[in-house]
């Protein structure tokens, strides 16, 4: 999972799940205004800049939960 930095490493401006942002293959995060400034090349590993997909929320425990209880029901044999 994408670490999702929390600020521009250059301006430290703040930038939200929602935000454009962009970084680099090693989540360097910056805002878009300094990538643009930067010709979209990271300056830390001079790799190519790209938008950075947003976040609705952070994902939910469900899985794991229906997982487990599927696994339960599914146990005939102990439930005869
Ligand atoms: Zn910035
Ligand atoms: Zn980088």
């Amino acid at each position: 999972m994408l670490k999702m930095k929390r600020t521009c490493q250059r301006c430290e401006t703040a930038l939200g799940w929602r935000d454009a942002t962009r970084i680099c293959s090693f989540e360097c995060t910056f805002c878009p205004d300094c990538a643009a400034a930067m010709d979209q090349v990271c300056p830390n590993c001079a790799g190519q800049l790209v938008p950075r997909p947003t976040r609705e929320r952070a994902p939910l425990p469900v899985a794991a939960g229906l997982i487990r209880r599927r696994l339960g029901l599914g146990g005939h044999k102990a439930q005869r």
